[in-house]
């Protein structure tokens, strides 16, 4: 079992004041969106696909004699290229620039974050200073980050700088499995090493029978005023309180599971695994009851705080398919039944075990059949598929925020 390496994007966007005059800042906005223009202007009623270099060909001595620095109009290209070709998957309108916005890349500006101040490369040599303006403790967290480019902006009178930081994230190499079954009754844990044995197990109570009287007296107080539940605000109260008991005892829980799992789990060197609880709806569509009676909504809430707490440990969390965890014999594969309270038997080879160190068992089995060869394909719940925003920076079309232009120009 491998470690693996996860990239973590984000962005930080904050206001800006320029030192002295804001004329040069806002004249390289001005110039910098024309140039935008320009470019998609003759490209647009280009048809075939336009390289790198070619763009690069095109334009770039057009750009320098515009005043722009070599990495100014790579910018440039990039950005009309994603505009024009998100345009035409989307208005087929071309794009006209109004906005001013600028993404600048870490060749032409400098960040001094001791002293809050962002030195930007502007057009004809100039450079202008800007103090950012957001509390230090915002900013704290991005010190160890590395930061690759940024967007300024112009907006209403004010500066903004959206910064994009990344870091990368090596998350532990797995040496045991934690499997966990969640059921009506008890939260399952049991850990195992890639050889199946089991060296910890653990049962964490569920609070269902609490969550379910609760929601017991919302459906009596429902019954009882049919129709005037809502209207009646001492009633509608009534059930607002018990709502919040089951906000409250539910999240409780599923925080102190998730941080008992990752806690384990790190101990142990662990990848943890989840059923897939999709799938598990899947699988059991024709129950009408089954929603209800799982409450599978508790099971997301605790899975949820499982993935959390697992994400900040940069532990390893995978899904299974649930089908049969619960019902096959984890030694031949046989139908199991009950055999007493909790107790399941195989009535073909004779197993007997306990209804939920059983599921641990097949949960665990599943997982190693499919990963022990190739490695374990973690999931990392907060990097972001490749062609996604930082966060922070919703997209928009104007200024074409993509991620993905990180390819050197000038190196072929
Ligand atoms: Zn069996």
């Amino acid at each position: 079992m491998r470690g693996e390496e996860l990239v973590v994007n984000e962005a930080l966007k904050v206001r800006a004041l320029p030192e002295g005059s804001y004329d040069k800042l806002l004249e390289f906005l001005r110039l910098y969106r024309d140039a935008v223009q320009i470019v998609v202007d003759r490209i647009w009623g280009i048809d075939e696909k336009l390289s790198w270099k070619k763009l690069h060909r095109l334009f770039y001595s057009d750009l320098m004699r515009l005043g722009l620095r070599a990495h100014h109009a790579k910018e440039i290209y990039v950005n009309a290229k994603s505009l024009m070709e998100s345009a035409k998957g989307n208005s087929g309108r071309k794009p006209v620039l109004r906005k001013l916005s600028a993404r600048i890349d870490k060749y032409d500006y400098k960040l001094d974050l001791d002293n809050m101040v962002l030195t930007l490369k502007l057009h004809n040599n100039y450079e202008v200073k800007l103090r950012l303006v957001t509390p230090r403790e915002r900013v704290e967290k991005f010190r160890s980050w590395s930061n690759y480019e940024l967007v300024v902006k112009y907006e209403d009178g004010e500066f903004w700088v959206s910064i994009y930081f990344k870091r990368i994230v090596k998350s532990l190499k797995p040496r045991t499995v934690i499997a966990i079954d969640l059921n009506f009754g008890n939260v399952t844990l049991a850990i195992y090493t890639p050889d199946g044995r089991r060296v910890r197990l653990k049962k964490l109570k569920t609070p269902h029978k609490k969550i379910l009287t609760h929601k017991i007296w919302i459906e009596k107080i429902q019954k009882k005023y049919p129709k005037s539940w809502r209207f009646i605000k001492g009633v509608r109260k009534a059930i607002e309180k018990h709502g919040e008991r089951i906000k409250n005892i539910s999240w409780d829980y599923a925080h102190k599971t998730g941080n008992t799992t990752a806690k384990l789990a790190f101990r142990h060197h662990s990848v943890i695994i989840l059923e897939d609880l999709e799938k598990l709806r899947e699988n059991n569509k024709k129950d009408k009851e089954f929603n209800k009676k799982l409450g599978l909504w508790f099971y997301r809430r605790i899975q949820f705080c499982i993935e959390y707490e697992a994400m900040e440990r940069n532990l390893q969390v995978a899904k299974i398919d649930p089908r049969g965890t619960s019902s096959k014999c984890p030694r031949c594969g046989g139908r199991l039944v009950e055999d007493g309270y909790r107790v399941l038997r195989c009535r073909k080879c004779g197993f007997i075990g306990d209804r939920d160190v059983t599921a641990t068992i097949n949960i665990y089995k599943k997982y190693i059949s499919k990963h022990s060869r190739c490695g374990v394909p973690g999931v990392a719940p907060n990097a972001p598929k490749p062609d996604e925003n930082p966060s922070g920076m919703q997209g928009n079309r104007d200024e074409a925020m993509t991620t993905s232009n990180h390819m050197n120009l000038y190196e072929s």
